[in-house]
């Protein structure tokens, strides 16, 4: 029997799961990624001598990953090396008001006492029930289910049906539901930026999203030698099983013949052929014609005000004094509406935004702080306007300005210096990323059938599978990865049944 062969476009995390799986179950697969290395989003910059993560930073949901590495007959742990922090992150609002969140209920349950009182302590337990709640009643039915719909939701949550549903609070946003949870502003504004992991605002997105809170409760990870090295150990796990990864391959066409997908053509002109295709660009991509005019109807046209956040960083080799800073640390702005009314309302760059640092050559402990410079990775949220607003340096420089002077209000002094800092806007993600303008996790999740408009892993068009965060069930790393699976076991379905 002839072997079916797959052609992925693109080595981002969903790309590179689809990859795995079918090459796991023995198709001929093949990965063309225009970037000269894998990872997409994943990427790590080099500043001197030392390499950065300046893509995701916070490993969560392992178990995702597990999972994959056992389908495809292999262990994570010989591949990765991850560590289980205590302290998920540090957050500041001034020099005075810093707080500890803890992976151990018990632990946070203290700390908020210290922080905010006992009442809100006390609150912070039910607000725990409630996130596990909402995950309980979403992992299967909505995040391991291939096209999920209101009603299959409700169908699928078998007994508890509808009332089970409404006790996640699925119409309420995230904002409104951490109003009933926490008098402290403060502890509100924290749980609220869970809506950011996957690009969106708090004040627009579902209350379903505190399931966030209860997926980092779980356990947030560090990965030995930077983030970067998962999607490394994706694509040598893929390559093992047989599976070829091109870099530098860019693909400017995607062919499709009687109606179905059969192949790619490269920017060079070459054509390859397949009997299927798996797109892990953004889906924007291909409803904007970037993959060739007859894939423009695969999937369904988005508005540019869909789109989820883009951000500026800053990744930098700096000595820093004052503050100290955890692998993860949080600098709240002053003002949080107006942070996300500047972002999607007036598409700016916030005024004052909330910044988060990721201090790479730190543990969760103060005595993992290095002596010397060390690697950091600055991230602001900003519009995804970056097909549309080119960054000059006096506008960064300006961001800058502001983004230091709020760490310098919660103690924090970074010695910067030019020759070691990579700036990345929305314009250059938008070059990385293309028909993004920039957003890093697809669509934004506002209201509450936004979850349920990105599209499945099966395209409109035959034989053209989605596998990405900008398809079901959404962004972040675990995430992407599902939509690699589900991207897989979709077409493996499909083949079958032909
Ligand atoms: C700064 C930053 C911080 C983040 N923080 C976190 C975090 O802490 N935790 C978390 O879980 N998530 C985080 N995310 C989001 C997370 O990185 C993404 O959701 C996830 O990595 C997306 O994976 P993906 O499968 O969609 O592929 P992508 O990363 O989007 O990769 C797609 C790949 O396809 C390639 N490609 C596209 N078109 C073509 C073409 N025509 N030809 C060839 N190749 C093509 C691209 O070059 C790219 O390599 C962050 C993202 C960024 C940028």
């Amino acid at each position: 029997m002839p072997t079916n062969t797959v052609i992925v476009v693109g080595a981002g995390i969903g790309g590179l799961v689809t990859a795995v799986q079918l090459a796991a179950r023995g198709l001929e697969v093949r990965v063309l990624e225009r970037a000269p290395a894998p990872g997409g989003k994943m990427r790590e910059i080099q500043i001197g001598d030392q390499r950065i993560d300046a893509g995701p930073t916070v490993f969560t949901m392992r178990w995702i990953f597990d999972e994959i590495f056992a389908e495809a007959g292999a262990a994570l742990e010989d591949y990765l090396t991850l560590r289980p922090f205590e302290i998920l992150a540090r957050h500041a609002w001034s020099e005075r008001e810093r707080f500890d969140l803890y992976a151990d209920e018990e632990r946070t349950i203290e700390a908020i006492g210290d922080f905010s009182g006992a009442a809100e302590a006390k609150r912070y337990r039910g607000f725990c029930d409630h996130a596990r709640t909402i995950f309980e009643t979403l992992d299967q039915p909505f995040i391991r289910s291939s096209r999920p719909n209101p009603l299959s939701l409700v169908s699928r949550c078998g007994v508890q049906g509808f009332p089970g549903l409404r006790q996640i609070k699925p119409f309420d946003t995230l904002w409104q539901a951490l109003g009933e949870h926490f008098e402290d502003q403060r502890l509100r504004q924290l749980f609220g930026r869970y809506s950011t992991y996957c690009g969106s605002s708090p004040f627009l997105a579902p209350a379903t999203l505190m399931l966030i809170a209860h997926v980092e409760r779980q356990g947030v990870w560090s990965v030995e030698g930077g983030m970067h090295q998962t999607a490394v150990a994706l694509a040598r796990l893929a390559e093992r099983l047989g599976a070829t990864i091109t870099y530098g391959a860019d693909v400017s066409e995607i062919q499709v013949e009687r109606g179905r997908a059969r192949g790619v053509r490269l920017g060079d002109g070459e054509s390859l052929t397949a009997d299927a295709v798996v797109f892990n660009g953004d889906v924007a991509a291909l409803a904007q014609g970037f993959l060739g005019a007859d894939v423009t109807r695969a999937v369904a046209k988005t508005s540019p005000r869909e789109r989820s956040l883009s951000a500026i960083t800053w990744s930098l080799v700096a000595k820093t004094e004052g503050f100290p800073l955890l692998r993860h640390s949080v600098f709240f702005c002053r003002d949080y509406p107006s942070e996300f009314a500047d972002i999607f309302e007036r598409s700016q760059v916030p005024r004052e935004g909330t910044i988060y640092i990721c201090a790479q050559d730190r543990g969760d402990h103060d005595a993992s702080a290095p002596r010397g410079p060390e690697r950091l990775l600055c991230l602001l949220n900003a519009p995804a306007r970056g097909d549309q607003h080119p960054f000059d340096s006096a506008e960064i420089e300006q961001c800058e300005q502001r983004a230091f002077s709020l760490l310098e209000r919660c103690g924090l002094r970074v010695d910067r210096n030019p020759e070691a800092r990579v700036v990345t806007t929305p314009a250059v993600f938008n070059q990385l990323f293309p028909a993004t303008g920039g957003a890093l996790y697809g669509q934004a999740s506002h209201g509450w059938r936004a979850s349920f408009t990105r599209p499945p892993s099966r395209s409109k068009i035959p034989g053209l599978y989605l596998a990405g965060g900008s398809a079901h069930p959404g962004a972040g790393v675990p995430m992407a990865a599902m939509s690699g699976r589900l991207a897989a076991a979709t077409l493996l379905g499909d083949l079958g049944s032909t």
